[in-house]
C-alpha cells in the first residue's frame, strides 16, 4: 500500500497519468471495470455510474460497437468503424472531465484482420495529437492470439512503437480466451481440457522482453476466462496461473512485485473471490460487456411489459388518454441506463473501486 495518494485531473488520462492510475490500482489492490459502449447512452451510463461511486473507469469501443456509433445505415462500415470510434472518442474527451472522475479510452479486441481499423485510428489520434497535445486513445488492444507467439509479439512490437511516439499504450492477448466477442474467437475452445485455454508463464515472460524494451503494455493472459455467459462447470478459472507470470517475470529480471499489468477477459458471470484472487495478483482491469448489455436491455423489457399500450398507440383507443409520455425514447432509454447504472454500481464492488478514484477534486 502506497501512503502518498495520487491525484489526477478528471477527464480522459493518457501516458504519465495512465500509468501513474495503472500503478493507483495496483497498489491500492482494486481493478477499474472497462465497459464497452455502443453510443452515448452507454457511454454517458459509464460516465455517470463512476460519478455516483467515486470510482475511476475505462471505456472501451469494439470493432462492432464503433460501428453502430457510426449508425447500422453508414455506407461505408469499414469507415464506420473508424469514424464511430473517434466520434465516441471525442464525446467522451468532451465530457469525461465534468463528470469529475478519471477515465482511461480504450479500443476492444482487434485481431490481424482489423489491424487496418487500428492504423487507420492512429492515423486520427496523429491529428489529435497535434491538437490536443494528448492521445485520442489511452490504449488500444491488439488480440493476436490466434497467430503463433512469434508473429504475435513481433507485431505487437511494431505496433507500440508507434504507440509510444502518441504517449499510448498497448494491450495484448495471449493463450485463447474462450468464446467469441464481436465475431473475434469461437465457441469451440470452450473446454476445461483444453490447454490454450491456460497461458505458459513462460509465454508471458517472452512477451516482457520483448515489449517491456519499447513501452508500456498490459496483458490478458488467459486462465480459463471465457468471452460471454456460459453454463457453470465448462471451464475452470485458475487466476494462480497470473501469480506465476507474475513470479517468473520478476524473479527473472530481479523486479519488485507484481511487474506486469493485467487485465481480465471475459469477466462476465465469473465467481467473485475469482475475481478477488486475480486483482490480488495484478489485474487492473476486467472487461464487461455481456452483463452490462442485459443489464441495459432488461428494465426496457419490464417498462415495455408494464406499458404495453404506449408502444402500441399513440393515444388510448378507447380513452384517447395520449401516451407521448410513455414513448418518448428518453423514458425508456433513461431505463436503460438505470440498469446499467445499477450492475455497474455492482461491478465497481466487486472490483473494490467504489469511491478509489483519484481525480483531483
Ligand atoms: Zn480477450
Amino acid at each position: 500500500m502506497t501512503q502518498t495518494s495520487t491525484q489526477i485531473k478528471p477527464g480522459v488520462v493518457t501516458g504519465a497519468d495512465y500509468l501513474k492510475l495503472v500503478k493507483a490500482c495496483k497498489d491500492g489492490g482494486y481493478a477499474l471495470p472497462a465497459v464497452n459502449v455502443t453510443g452515448n447512452n452507454t457511454i454517458n451510463a459509464v460516465l455517470e455510474a463512476a460519478r455516483k461511486n467515486n470510482a475511476d473507469v475505462i471505456i472501451q469501443l469494439s470493432n462492432g460497437g464503433a460501428d453502430f456509433v457510426a449508425g447500422k445505415g453508414f455506407p461505408d462500415s469499414t469507415l464506420g468503424k473508424i469514424l464511430g470510434a473517434v466520434s465516441a472518442a471525442q464525446h467522451v474527451h468532451m465530457m469525461a472531465e465534468h463528470y469529475g472522475v478519471c477515465v482511461v479510452l480504450h479500443t476492444d479486441h482487434a485481431n490481424k484482420k482489423l489491424l487496418p481499423w487500428i492504423d487507420a485510428l492512429m492515423d486520427h489520434g496523429e491529428a489529435w495529437y497535434k491538437t490536443h497535445g494528448k492521445p485520442l486513445f489511452s490504449s488500444h488492444m491488439i488480440d493476436l492470439s490466434e497467430e503463433t507467439l512469434e508473429d504475435n509479439l513481433s507485431e505487437c512490437a511494431r505496433i507500440l512503437k508507434r504507440m509510444v511516439d502518441l504517449d499510448m499504450s498497448i494491450e495484448i492477448e495471449l493463450g485463447v480466451t474462450g468464446g467469441e466477442e464481436d465475431g473475434v474467437g469461437s465457441d469451440d475452445d470452450i473446454g476445461a481440457e483444453n490447454p490454450k485455454l491456460y497461458t505458459q508463464p513462460e509465454d508471458v515472460l517472452r512477451a516482457y522482453d520483448t515489449l517491456a524494451p519499447i513501452g508500456h503494455f498490459s496483458v490478458a493472459a488467459s486462465f480459463g476466462n471465457v468471452h460471454g455467459v456460459y453454463a457453470p462447470g465448462n471451464v475452470k478459472l485458475r487466476p494462480e496461473i497470473l501469480k506465476a507470470s507474475q513470479d517468473l517475470v520478476r524473479k527473472t529480471h530481479g523486479l519488485s512485485d507484481k511487474p506486469l499489468d493485467l487485465v481480465f477477459h471475459g469477466g462476465s458471470g465469473s465467481e467473485k473471490a475469482k475475481i478477488t484472487e486475480a486483482i490480488s495478483y495484478g489485474v487492473f482491469k476486467m472487461n464487461i460487456d455481456t452483463d452490462t448489455q442485459f443489464a441495459f436491455s432488461q428494465p426496457v423489457g419490464k417498462y415495455v411489459n408494464e406499458n404495453p399500450k404506449a408502444f402500441l398507440y399513440q393515444t388510448d383507443p378507447d380513452t384517447e388518454q395520449p401516451y407521448k409520455k410513455q414513448y418518448d425514447p428518453r423514458k425508456w432509454l433513461r431505463k436503460a441506463e438505470e440498469g446499467m447504472i445499477a450492475r455497474l454500481d455492482e461491478a465497481f464492488a466487486d472490483l473494490g473501486s467504489t469511491g478509489k478514484s483519484v481525480a483531483a477534486k
